[in-house]
C-alpha cells in the first residue's frame, strides 16, 4: 500500500483515471490534504463513498510521530521517529524575513564529511517522500504556523535521494496544495553533478546551495570525500552550466575550520576560483560538536576571510548563528539513539 503523502499531483489525476474515477478528485483530495489538513477519509465530506472506499483500499495515511521537541531563542529542533524506528531531526527558524524549516532527507548519510556530525551514521536509507513532506506538516499544525521556506539542510545529501526530494519538492509547490514559492525552497549538496546537471532542468527557480568549504581539492580531499569523485574544476564548470540555464544566482557554502581551510592564502584562492561567477559566498563559523576535533576558525579570522572575500567584490555574508545550544545547528544533527 502507498502513503498518500508520496503521491505528486499529476500521479494522483492518473490514480484516479486508472480507477475510472473523475481527474478533478485529485483537486477534491488535495484540497482536503493540503489546504483543509484533513486527514480521515470518512470526514472529506464531498468525495463519494466508491472514491473513498478505494482510497482506502489503495492508501495508507500513516503519519511519522513527534518524538521530542527542544527550544533555544528562535529555534526549535525536532525529533521523529520512523514508522520503522528510524530517527531524524528538523530545525525550525524564526527569521525576521519568515519561518523556515530545515529538513532530512536521508536516515543517516554516507558522504562522509569529516567535520559533520550526521554523516558519522552512514546512511541507513533514504527518506521516502511522505516522510519528508510530514517533517513540515507535523511542525505546522504542532505549532499551529505556517512555515513559509524550507531549507533541504538537514541529515542526508538530497541529490542521493533525488527523486523522493524533488516530488517532496513537487508536492509543496503544488498550486492545488500548499502552493510554497520555488524560490523559498533552497536545496544544498556537497557537489553530486549529475544531481546538478538534473536538477537544472527539473527545478530552475528553486535556490541551489554547494557545500564547497575548500578553495582546493588538495584541502577538500582531506575533508570531504565525495571531492575525489568530483573533482572542483568539474564542479565549478557544471555550477556555469547552471547559472547559464537557469539565470539564478548560486550560493557557495564555505565552513570555517581552523587552521584547515582558513588562512588568507585561501581567501585569496577562494575568491580567485569564483571570480566572474554570479554568486552569493556565505561563510559558517563551524558549529564543534563533542565527537569531532575540528574548531571553528577565530572571530577575527572569520572578519579577514570576510574582508578579502568582498573586496574582490563578491557577495560574501556570515551566516547566523541558530540553536547551537540545542544541537540544532549545521552538521550537529544526529540519527542516534543517545538523543533520546
Ligand atoms: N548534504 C548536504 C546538506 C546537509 S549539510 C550538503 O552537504 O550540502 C548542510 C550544511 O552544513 C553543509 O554546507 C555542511 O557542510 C554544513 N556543515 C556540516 N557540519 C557542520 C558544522 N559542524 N558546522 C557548520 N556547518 C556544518
Amino acid at each position: 500500500m502507498k502513503n498518500i503523502f508520496n503521491e505528486t499531483y499529476d500521479a494522483l489525476e492518473d490514480y484516479f483515471i486508472s480507477i475510472n474515477d473523475k481527474k478533478y478528485r485529485a483537486t477534491q483530495l488535495y484540497d482536503f490534504l493540503y489546504k483543509k489538513r484533513i486527514y480521515t477519509i470518512d470526514n472529506m465530506n464531498n468525495i463519494p463513498k466508491n472514491t473513498k472506499e478505494m482510497l482506502k483500499k489503495d492508501f495508507s495515511f500513516n503519519f511519522i510521530k513527534i518524538e521530542k521537541k527542544q527550544t533555544d531563542e528562535n529555534v526549535k529542533k525536532y525529533l521523529f521517529r520512523l514508522l520503522d524506528d528510524s530517527l531524524i531531526e528538523s530545525v525550525l527558524m524564526y527569521h525576521d524575513y519568515g519561518i523556515s524549516l530545515c529538513v532530512s532527507s536521508q536516515v543517516g548519510c554516507n558522504m562522509g564529511c569529516k567535520f559533520c556530525e550526521s554523516g558519522r551514521l552512514k546512511k541507513v536509507r533514504n527518506l521516502e517522500t511522505y516522510e519528508i513532506l510530514e517533517q513540515v506538516l507535523l511542525i505546522e499544525k504542532d505549532l499551529n504556523i505556517k512555515i513559509t521556506h524550507i531549507v533541504i539542510m538537514g541529515i542526508g545529501e538530497p541529490f542521493d535521494n533525488y527523486d523522493n526530494v524533488m516530488n517532496f519538492i513537487r508536492i509543496i509547490t503544488s498550486n492545488k496544495g500548499i502552493d510554497m514559492g520555488s524560490r523559498h525552497i533552497t536545496i544544498s549538496t556537497c557537489g553530486l553533478i549529475p544531481g546538478i546537471k538534473r536538477f537544472m532542468n527539473d527545478f530552475s527557480q528553486v535556490n541551489l546551495a554547494i557545500s564547497l568549504h575548500a578553495p582546493n581539492d588538495k584541502i577538500r580531499n582531506k575533508i570531504m570525500p565525495i571531492s575525489k569523485v568530483y573533482k572542483l574544476n568539474e564542479l565549478i564548470k557544471v555550477v556555469k552550466e547552471y547559472i547559464n540555464k537557469t539565470n539564478r544566482r548560486v550560493t557557495f557554502e564555505y565552513v570555517m575550520l581552523e587552521n584547515t581551510n582558513d588562512s588568507l592564502e585561501c581567501a585569496k584562492e577562494l575568491a580567485n576560483l569564483l571570480k566572474g561567477i554570479n554568486c552569493y559566498v556565505n561563510l559558517i563559523p563551524y558549529n564543534e560538536t563533542e565527537n569531532i576535533e575540528f574548531k571553528r576558525s577565530k572571530k577575527n579570522r572569520i572578519l579577514e576571510f570576510y574582508d578579502i572575500i568582498k573586496k574582490n567584490g563578491m557577495n560574501v555574508t556570515i551566516r547566523k548563528e541558530f540553536g547551537t545550544n540545542i544541537s540544532a545547528a549545521c552538521g550537529q544533527l544526529r540519527t542516534k539513539r543517545e538523543d533520546l
